[in-house]
């Protein structure tokens, strides 16, 4: 496999004495940064800040477990990281702004935080639907323990559960709610679920929600949420009619979390801009060598991309950009795997994708057994293999990794105008302006 491993000159390395490495974002990113520094010999002083006053946890199971995971409190899918390195925490307070050159930050109870190095972790947040100046109650989003925990409270027996936005997210929570007996619909604007992925993974997915009795709206814009006697939601009101609902889960993609770096002189594109070591672009162009951006917050280069960026809002690339944050910081290299990837379980299938599917101009079916519910996919931009997808066939993979690793190398998709993005990945190419995924 291909890895990136670059000497990472210019990178300020913290010292043990002054106010060291400070993580925004306590979550799966900033995590992995702060052990990666303590397993690879930095014993500087350590700080995490992070907003959300809970314990870190992992977010995968809130999609997938909300309904079956036997308790759901403020301890469940709880990281055990936390407590394997000696750092300082300082949980439930914000960063609200970055003074990059004085190399401080002012948290949201008013204090000053410095630091030598920055690493910013801070993260997605759901998009919102637009339709209405205010949501009724009723009306949530899924991206926190807290949302997981509020929707479980809501859906009672009897309540019927509609949402919005057939993505990963969405269809991975209509499974998890079909599978415990709820009364679910699916309202979506394309013709199938993961519509990204091509037809004959979203009819396949799109089959797998009518067999387990989730009803499913396509080719449908939610125009507005109507409201019950009681104030709380009672429908949406969509380009092909009117949806009953008693609780709306709106999953239409997520915005990275960077409002607070707005007077920092990084680039945003909306996701911060770095370099191929993580380090984060200033405005004219160079890296700030002492800040640092892992995670679903950054926007990087990659060699699938060419001249452009890409996020890439998965839990293998949160993983791998902080590990590599941590271990630039502490020994000056950095080194993360070349191919994005991603895995996702509905309706008991497992789909596990690799590359960056959406760059494709085609794509081939390789193997298809529906009543088994298998599927591989090719994805091809001109001759060249960039990405594939596979359905109960994880065993697929290793062969695919080593071909899309290989038309990686030759740079042969680069030759190809890039099309629109769609789902998932976001690109950012210098050609197009950037479009969102739908979650
Ligand atoms: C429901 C759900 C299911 C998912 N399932 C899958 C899956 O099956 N497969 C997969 O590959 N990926 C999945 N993902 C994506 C994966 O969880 C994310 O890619 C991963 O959590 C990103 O980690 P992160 O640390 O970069 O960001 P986050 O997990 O978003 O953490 C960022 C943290 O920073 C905090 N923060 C934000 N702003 C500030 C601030 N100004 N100051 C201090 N703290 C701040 C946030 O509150 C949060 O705690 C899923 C995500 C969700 C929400």
């Amino acid at each position: 496999m291909t890895r990136w491993s670059v000497d990472a000159l210019g990178t300020a390395s913290p010292s043990s004495s002054g106010p060291g490495v400070v993580i925004v974002g306590a979550s799966l990113s900033g995590l992995r940064a702060a052990r990666s520094l303590r397993e690879h010999g930095y014993h500087g002083p350590l700080r995490l800040i992070g907003d959300e006053a809970d314990r870190p946890y992992d977010r995968p199971p809130l999609s997938k477990k909300v309904f079956s995971a036997p308790v759901l409190d403020d301890t469940s899918f709880e990281l055990a990281d936390h407590q394997a390195f000696p750092a300082t925490w300082q949980l439930g307070v914000a960063a609200v702004r970055l003074d990059a050159q004085e190399r401080h930050l002012t948290l949201s109870d008013g204090s000053v935080v410095d630091f030598e190095t920055v690493v910013i972790a801070t993260g997605a947040r759901p998009r919102r639907l637009d339709t209405d100046p205010s949501m009724p109650e009723g009306v949530l989003t899924l991206r926190t323990r807290s949302d997981a925990v509020r929707l479980r409270s809501l859906m009672a027996p009897k309540r019927r559960l509609v949402i919005v936005g057939g993505g990963f997210i969405g269809s991975e929570l209509a499974s998890a709610a079909a599978e415990a007996g709820h009364d679910t619909t699916l309202v979506m604007r394309d013709a199938h679920a993961l519509a990204p992925y091509g037809e004959a993974v979203g009819s396949l997915v799109s089959a797998m929600h009518h067999d387990a009795g989730v009803r499913v709206h396509s080719n449908r814009h939610v125009t507005g949420v109507t409201r019950g006697p009681s104030g709380t939601v009672s429908g949406l009101r969509t380009s092909r009619g009117w949806v009953p609902a008693d609780v709306v889960v709106v999953a239409i993609g997520a915005t990275p979390n960077t409002e607070w770096l707005a007077e920092s002189g990084l680039v945003l594109d909306p996701g911060i801009r770095v370099d191929a070591q993580g380090r984060a672009l200033g405005h004219d162009g160079r890296h700030l060598p002492h800040v640092l951006a892992v995670g679903d917050v950054a926007s990087r280069p990659h060699p699938l991309v060419g001249d452009g960026s890409v996020s890439l809002p998965h839990w293998s690339n949160a993983v791998e950009t902080g590990t590599a944050a941590g271990r630039l910081l502490a020994t000056g290299r950095w080194s993360a795997a070349s191919l994005p990837s991603f895995w996702s379980d509905i309706h008991g299938a497992r789909i596990r994708s690799i590359g960056l599917p959406q760059l494709a101009h085609t794509h081939t079916v390789t193997e298809r057994d529906p009543d088994k519910r298998r599927l591989v996919v090719e994805y091809r931009r001109g001759h060249s293999l960039v990405g594939a997808l596979t359905v109960n066939r994880t065993s697929r993979l290793a062969a695919l990794h080593q071909l899309v690793d290989h038309d990686l190398t030759t740079g042969q998709h680069l030759h190809e105008e890039i099309p629109d993005a769609h789902a998932g990945p976001t690109v950012h190419s210098p050609h197009r302006p950037h479009q969102g995924p739908e979650g």
